[in-house]
């Protein structure tokens, strides 16, 4: 007998339908004697019209009442399912995030878990009762409600496994597990059977959307045991379905490589003869991070005279703004002009056996030499090297990529 906590995103809850096919998978958990608690997203479209409704009210609306308005969708998840559970003889009740409570930070829109009440819920689990808690939702210091970030009913699912000392939490989505890259380019990618949390925070952050990156960084910090697999696949779930994201120790048979990445979102800005001498990078970073922009990759080149160029690369949501930034602050930094490239794509390799092999970068710069793609900008970490190309080569890339490191399926 185990306690595990099972997270449904909003396909999986999308319709009366696939409510009840939620709950039969739930009674199935807990008819074989584990205590189970749900976390819940809302139904699929539901957070973004609730959304939009505010955004037509107000673009720049209260972010309190943005909150009260968008949690909402939640709650009815969490009170269908425990309606469909007690259709199925279940014994179950659905739990609010202020209820437990789930304590955040007062950042509305983006809160952070502070906490988490399990006490009761336990209690009830340990009596057979299951647990239906809303994801994306929690309450602050003051009372009021926040929710946690698109995405968030991740975070919640793991934050309220840890509380909860559960073996395991299982997220169920609309794909069967992390696959080596994604299998819309590349047909011939593999389900990992295993990914540690380091890579699995790469490949999160660099646009394989599966989990929420926060989530992936609560289970690792919290030694959360997660599972990634399909609510779409025949019931019950396996024991080796989907993916299982663990510390590195517990995979045998490490990859040298994991998976490949790309994403489309990334725009580029060379910031053209600015001054050679100190100061100048925190100028130009300086102002774009007190705007919040993110900058990803930067290369300074070398100068020959006494101006060199800076490129750099942040979302292209933040481009505008980027743009904005500096052109206030070109007075102070003094460079010539800007020049501006949004037809980029980041392809990135990821893998924790890169810390202890040799010759993956070099792997990646002569596969993509080979089919003349050029490489505009590089970095790397201690398990990934990243590359910005043109965005039209992105499928060339990834495909070859995927073959030069041996990942294709059989
Ligand atoms: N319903 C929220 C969203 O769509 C939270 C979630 O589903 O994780 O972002
Ligand atoms: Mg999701």
């Amino acid at each position: 007998m185990a306690r595990i906590v099972l997270k449904f995103g909003g396909t999986s809850v999308a319709d009366l339908d696939r409510i009840r096919n939620v709950a039969a998978r739930v009674a199935a958990e807990a008819r074989a004697g584990h205590q189970i608690a749900v976390v819940v997203s809302a139904m699929s479209g539901v957070t973004n019209q609730l959304v939009g409704w505010c955004q037509a009210l107000s673009p720049l609306h209260d972010a309190r009442e943005y909150d009260a308005v968008v949690a909402t969708g939640e709650q009815v998840t969490a009170g269908l399912l425990a309606i469909a559970l007690q259709e199925l003889g279940v014994e179950a009740r659905s739990w609010q995030g202020w209820q437990l409570p789930i304590r955040t930070d007062t950042a509305h829109g983006k809160a952070r878990i502070q906490s988490i009440e399990g006490g009761e819920i336990v209690r009830r689990m340990q009596a057979g009762q299951v647990a239906v808690v809303t994801g994306f939702q929690g309450i602050a210091e003051d009372h009021r409600i926040t929710t946690l970030g698109r995405g968030g009913s991740d975070t919640s699912a793991v934050a309220l496994a840890a509380a909860l000392k559960a073996e395991r939490c299982d997220i169920y989505t609309d794909v069967d597990g992390v696959y080596t890259t994604d299998p819309r380019i590349v047909p011939k990618a593999r389900k990992l059977a295993r990914i540690a949390y380091e890579e699995m925070l790469e490949l999160a952050s660099v646009g394989a959307k599966v989990l929420q990156t926060r989530s992936v960084e609560l289970a690792m910090n919290e030694r959360v045991r997660v599972r990634v697999l399909s609510s779409f696949t025949e019931a019950p779930a396996s024991d080796d379905a989907g993916t299982l994201v663990v510390d590195e120790d517990e995979i045998v048979e490490k990859e040298i490589v994991a998976g490949i990445a790309y994403s489309r979102d990334e725009a580029k800005i060379t910031v053209r003869r600015v001054p050679d001498r100190p100061g100048i990078a925190a100028a130009i970073f300086g102002a774009l991070a007190a705007e919040n922009v993110n900058v990803d990759m930067i290369v300074q080149n070398i100068s020959d005279d006494s101006t060199t160029d800076m490129t750099f690369t942040v979302g292209r949501a933040d481009l505008a703004r980027t743009q904005a930034v500096l052109g206030s602050a070109q007075p102070q930094i003094g460079y010539r002009d800007l020049a501006i490239d949004a037809d980029v794509a980041k392809i990135s390799v990821v893998g924790v056996g890169m810390r202890s092999h040799a010759g993956v970068a070099s792997t990646m710069f002569r596969t993509l030499a080979d089919k003349a793609i050029n490489i505009q900008v590089i970095s790397t970490s201690e398990i990934k090297v990243s590359v910005l190309i043109a965005a039209e080569y992105t499928e060339l890339a990834v495909r070859a990529l995927h073959t030069a490191y041996g990942l294709d399926a059989a």
